[in-house]
């Protein structure tokens, strides 16, 4: 079955919040309608439009299963984890229908978004057996001093729209794992997949109340859920604005916060030889997900005796891109998610314009006789660092490309806006690309290497791009547990 055939019989259910183990509508039986990204007239389903009273009975909910699971043995925890990982497998062309359907991107995206939740939820599912305390020497003959790790409770996880599989699993696998519970609020843009996720969870295993899923807008359920005495951590993905209000609530209590936020990533283009393969990778990085990754590189920063052979070769990549909806052949570009963000992108380009960046390629609208929004990959020149397109995150298909001096000026404009996300540096010098990763403000460093990254390797950013312990690696293990030191004492007598 194809993607239209299986929306055809699949679409237009009625779905509910998952707290305690049920299936419920929320308080009132508010709902909402949420409607396909490349077709905005096609319903995709009634969603719940929670409030204060659902956020309540989910945070009971995952409280009072804390009291068993935290003490759960690693291991059980674990063989949930592996069953939920084979039936997101199992499950992959349906999950990535849904995906793409919601949030627009590709079918090839999605397919392979759904593999890679797969794939840090086997990690999380190994982590389990890898929590570890310590055991320090004792300055006093006869007591033994150690240390040991618990997991931290009730965790939010709140989750963007970009990545609506693998942002949720990110945080449920690892939190399941080190034996926290968790209450999911997903972007109220992308919930059906959360509902998938949930659904399967649910299947593998996983015992009620230890996840609970709630559904509905920022202020109506982010607010309470954030702000709530029995919530012990905050995972947190999306805007850099709302992380930081999202920080300081959290810190009134000393509730902590693992937050990923946003990014306007480099790619330095220094004295690397083939300009084709760095092109090639920076275009890749640039238009996956049609620019709305955290981790997309949104600027260029090269030499300027190579700029004119790259532009050519950006250019050239640029062109192969083909735009479409998720279940075009070939299509490998997929639209923005909806209208509003539409907006904001397109607001973009006649900044840059109106700063004097030169439009290389793209700038509009394309397939205008598509309800959806697809934009043609974009390209500005001669973009100059106080630019506002060189600075703010865009979040959608528009590469900027800036022209240094020399490796000093570039570092230094790498380094100019509040990001610090991820960075790449084209250079065929062990030497050069030593000094670049001392010298650049960035949470993750790519040499001759686009910003993919790895499902057991540690992800996060400095400065405004994030803060508090990095997520996918081992590095969870500073967020989902705390730590106890106890000192025994031999004999007991
Ligand atoms: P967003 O607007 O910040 O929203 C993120 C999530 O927060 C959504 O679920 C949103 O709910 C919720 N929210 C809204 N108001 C809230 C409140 N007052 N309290 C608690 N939660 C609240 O981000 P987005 O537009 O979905 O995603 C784009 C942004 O995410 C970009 O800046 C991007 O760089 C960033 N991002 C970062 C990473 C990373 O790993 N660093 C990864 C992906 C995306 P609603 O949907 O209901 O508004
Ligand atoms: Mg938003």
């Amino acid at each position: 079955m194809n993607m239209r055939q299986w929306l055809e019989e699949n679409a237009g259910r009625r779905y509910g919040n998952y707290i305690g183990g049920e299936w419920r509508a929320a308080a009132g039986d508010k709902s909402y309608t949420l409607y396909e990204s490349a077709l905005p007239e096609h319903r995709l389903g009634e969603f719940p439009n929670s409030g204060y009273e659902d956020v309540e009975l989910a945070v009971q909910s995952a409280h009072e299963a804390f009291k068993s699971w935290g003490s759960t043995p690693g291991a059980y925890r674990a063989s949930i984890l592996h069953r939920f990982a084979e039936l997101l497998d199992q499950h992959r062309e349906e999950l990535a229908y849904v995906l793409s359907a919601e949030q627009g991107k590709v079918l090839a995206e999605s397919l392979g978004e759904v593999k890679r939740a797969a794939d840090e939820t086997r990690f999380a599912a190994g982590e389990a057996a890898r929590i570890q305390g310590e055991t320090l020497p004792s300055a006093v003959p006869g007591v033994r001093c150690e240390t040991l790790r618990y997991p931290i409770g009730v965790v939010a996880a709140i989750a963007p729209w970009n990545f609506p599989i693998v942002t949720p699993v990110r945080k449920i696998a690892p939190a399941l794992a080190f034996g926290c519970t968790v209450v999911l609020k997903p972007a109220s843009v992308t919930p059906w997949s959360s509902v998938r996720i949930v659904q399967l969870l649910e299947e593998a295993g996983v015992p009620e109340g230890v996840v609970n899923l709630v559904i509905g807008s920022g202020s109506e359920v982010g607010d309470p859920l954030v702000a709530h005495p029995l919530v012990s951590g905050i995972s947190f993905t999306g805007s850099t604005a709302l992380g930081r209000k999202i920080h300081i609530s959290a810190a009134s209590r000393f509730a902590r916060t693992q937050l990923e936020l946003g990014g306007k990533n480099a790619a330095i283009v220094l004295d690397y030889e083939n300009l084709s393969d760095a092109a090639s990778q920076i275009v890749s990085a640039a238009f996956t997900c049609t620019g709305q990754r955290c981790t997309a590189v949104s600027r260029v920063i090269v030499l300027k005796d190579r700029a004119e052979e790259l532009i050519g070769h950006l250019q050239a990549g640029m062109t192969a891109v083909k735009v479409g909806p998720a279940w075009e052949e070939g299509a490998n570009m997929g639209p923005l998610i909806n209208k509003s963000h539409y907006q904001s992108v397109r607001q973009y380009i006649d900044i840059g314009l109106e700063e004097g960046a030169r439009l290389v390629t793209g700038g509009d609208r394309i397939r205008t006789d598509d309800p959806g929004y697809y934009m043609a990959p974009t390209l500005f020149a001669g973009v100059k660092p106080e630019m506002r397109i060189a600075r703010e995150e865009i979040f959608g298909p528009v590469l900027t490309v800036l022209e240094a001096e020399n490796a000093e000026e570039a570092v230094n404009w790498a380094n100019s806006t509040e990001y610090g996300l991820a960075a790449c540096v084209f250079t065929n010098r062990l030497s050069t690309a030593d000094r670049m990763i001392h010298a650049i403000d960035s949470g993750m460093i790519h040499i001759n290497h686009g910003t993919a990254s790895q499902p057991h390797i540690p992800f996060g950013g400095v400065k405004n791009s994030g803060f508090g312990p990095f997520s996918i690696g081992h590095s969870n293990q500073e967020f989902f547990t705390g730590t106890k030191v106890v000192y025994t004492k031999g004999g007991g007598e």
